[in-house]
């Protein structure tokens, strides 16, 4: 897309020629057509248990619904979706949060990350064990890494739920760690259901799915990917993806030791 500007250079109110700027605005027109996509989805995506929720509570009130098991079947569904909402805006502030302060004002931490992946792995105790899944941390290096401690949580968090998630019951997800000339590199390791080719390169794109019933009915926002790829980014770091349909995927973040 091209913009262009035309001028006319006057000297003693005679026209003495012309100045024509191309304006190449392409990538602009890019970010704008994301914007408006981002604030559609987003509308669309807290619409959907805003309208859910209404909808139950109405028809508890309109039928003067008292049986205590619909009841309880109702409020189930109620809360619920309130979780899912505040689940939507806290990733939605994270990821504005993540594009605003890109490097900037932030507080690095010394991070020991042999003992805060163990952290991490008591945080997802639970999801773990519903889903009768054993979390590894595969590595005995002592590894330090400069990192905004929440926000490395976060991206940890979301990358080793996905793999529970994303995994039958009783599998396994493995996390290694390991140095690389001027690298640190992570990978989170699961033998789950894996991701279509055709789909491999889109899953960083926020609320974009692989499945969208089953990411929602595991309670996904579509928005743990994009978090944890502006996290990468911001850090002067790199993130792939290997995954078998049916074998499973492994996620690698590697991250340089000194930022420049
Ligand atoms: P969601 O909230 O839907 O999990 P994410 O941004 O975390 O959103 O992931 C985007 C999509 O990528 C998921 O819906 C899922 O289809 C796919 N995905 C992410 N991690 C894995 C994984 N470990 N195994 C298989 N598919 C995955």
């Amino acid at each position: 897309v091209l913009r262009i500007y035309i001028n006319q250079i006057e000297e003693n109110n005679n026209i003495n020629g012309h100045i024509i700027i191309f304006e190449d605005i392409t990538l602009l027109k890019n970010l704008e057509k994301m914007r408006r996509d981002f604030v559609a989805n987003v509308s669309h995506e807290l619409k959907t248990p805003i309208t859910t929720i209404k909808g139950f509570i109405e028809t508890i009130q309109e039928n003067h619904i008292t049986e205590p098991k619909t009841l309880e079947r109702f409020y189930a569904i109620i809360y619920e979706e309130s979780d899912r909402l505040s689940r939507l805006v806290s990733d939605i502030l994270a990821l504005s949060q993540l594009e605003n302060k890109g490097g900037f004002d932030k507080r690095y931490e010394t991070i020991q990350l042999d003992t805060e992946i163990m952290q991490i792995f008591d945080i997802l105790k639970l999801s773990a064990e519903a889903k009768n899944t054993t979390l590894v941390l595969t590595s005995k290096e002592s590894i330090k890494l400069e990192f905004v401690a929440d926000e490395f949580r976060q991206m940890m968090i979301n990358l080793i739920d996905n793999a529970i998630k994303y995994s039958e019951p009783g599998n396994q997800v493995e996390v290694d760690l390991s140095e690389e000339d001027h690298n640190i590199i992570i990978r989170v390791r699961d033998h789950g259901y894996g991701i279509p080719e055709k789909d491999v390169n889109r899953i960083f794109e926020r609320f974009y799915r692989v499945d969208k019933s089953r990411s929602k009915e595991k309670g996904g926002t579509g928005l743990g990917l994009a978090i944890v790829k502006h996290t990468v980014q911001n850090n002067c770091g790199k993130i792939t993806v290997n995954s078998q349909v049916g074998k499973g995927t492994e996620f690698m973040i590697q991250l340089p030791k000194n930022k420049e």
